[in-house]
């Protein structure tokens, strides 16, 4: 038997509740791999899923837990052996499959990625989602030209998991970076990442007509959406990118015209971490192995155990965390 946090939902209420519990292998879905589970983190889709599932949770009782790193007990896989290192993000586990909350896990093949050189399990969960989406947003930055010496870097939601790692790689790789927090307390903190300026969230959250602004930034990693997106779209440079990957602030884009796509050949990049395929996460973890500074890495680590997990899953939800938690699932 081992530990899982379990997510239930009574059928005559519809209220889900979520406690740490003893279940056994029999219970874990049928997959060619085991993994002795060692660390998982908490995601924004974490909280949906600690609570009522949002939508995500397919089939109740659920183990959510959206990415962890661990050591491979059993395999039915060449690719993979006991004793070796993995990791795992996206591929809707912990949400529609369960997920990294528990000391084990059985998963497909196809969904690990071999632990980088470089990095531990602890350390590639201090990563996690987050990082790897944060890493595939400066990829895709650089991919359409982004380099050091264009001007300041945007960086919404800097605070928050995403936007902690991707202010920290950006300043590692020589990039100014402007960090949006609608916490001032923060300042210090995002600094510490290399920050080089701060700009206050509601400098960017009204709601204009205006067709275009000053033209600002040279890149933008956006992990809010909703008005600020509207708002940064029309002050990027020429010809710059904005790799948009969450909706923190909303689900839309308020207030944006066609305008900056048309006269100032602006580009909006999607980034999904969740179907990335292989070559993609590998190339991903490398580059987060090579120019992602460890000592700034743990300053954004707040450690959990599986018991602090109900309310770490309300505190996400409403913008609360800081950085990244690293969950030890064996504490
Ligand atoms: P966090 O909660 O850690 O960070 C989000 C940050 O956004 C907060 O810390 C806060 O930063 C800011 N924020 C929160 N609410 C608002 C608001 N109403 N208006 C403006 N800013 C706000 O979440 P993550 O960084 O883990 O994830 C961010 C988003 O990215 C989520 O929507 C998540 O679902 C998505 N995501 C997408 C992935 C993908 O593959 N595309 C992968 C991982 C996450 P501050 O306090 O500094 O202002």
């Amino acid at each position: 038997m081992f530990k899982a946090l379990v997510v239930d939902k009574d059928e005559e209420s519809g209220k889900t509740s979520a406690a740490v519990r003893e279940i056994g292998p029999q219970d874990l879905p049928h997959a060619e791999v085991t993994v002795a589970v060692e660390y998982s983190t908490v995601n924004y889709k974490d909280g949906l899923c600690i609570g009522p599932g949002g939508g995500l949770v397919r089939k109740y009782p659920h183990v959510p837990g959206i990415d962890f790193a661990g050591t491979v007990e059993e395999s039915s896989d060449d690719r993979y052996k006991p004793g070796d290192k993995v990791v795992l993000t996206g591929w809707r586990v912990g949400e529609a499959r369960w997920g990294g909350y528990a000391q084990k896990a059985r998963v497909k093949a196809d969904w690990l990625v071999p632990l980088p050189e470089g990095l531990d399990t602890r350390a590639a969960m201090a990563v996690g989602t987050a990082g790897l989406t944060a890493m595939l947003a400066v990829l895709a930055l650089e991919d359409h030209g982004l380099e050091p010496g264009h001007g300041p870097v945007l960086v919404t939601g800097a605070a928050g998991g995403v936007g902690s790692v991707a202010t920290a790689i950006l300043a590692r790789l020589g990039h100014e970076v402007a960090a949006v927090t609608g916490r001032p307390e923060q300042e210090e903190y995002l600094r510490g990442l290399g920050a080089t300026q701060i700009v206050p969230r509601e400098d960017l959250s009204e709601v204009t007509r205006k067709p275009l602004e000053s033209e600002l930034w040279a890149g933008c990693v956006d992990a809010v959406a909703g008005a600020m997106l509207g708002r940064v779209l029309k002050q990027m440079k020429y010809g710059t990118s904005v790799a948009a990957i969450g909706l923190a602030g909303g689900a839309a884009i308020e207030g944006a015209l066609i305008t900056p796509f048309i006269l100032r050949g602006v580009n909006l990049l999607g980034i999904d971490s969740v179907m990335q395929p292989y070559d993609n996460r590998v190339r991903a973890w490398q580059r987060i192995a090579r120019d992602l500074p460890m000592d700034k890495l743990e300053t954004m680590v707040q450690p959990a155990t599986l018991s602090d997990l109900p309310h770490l899953g309300r505190d996400i939800l409403e913008g609360q965390v800081k950085g990244r938690v690293v969950v030890d699932v064996n504490a």
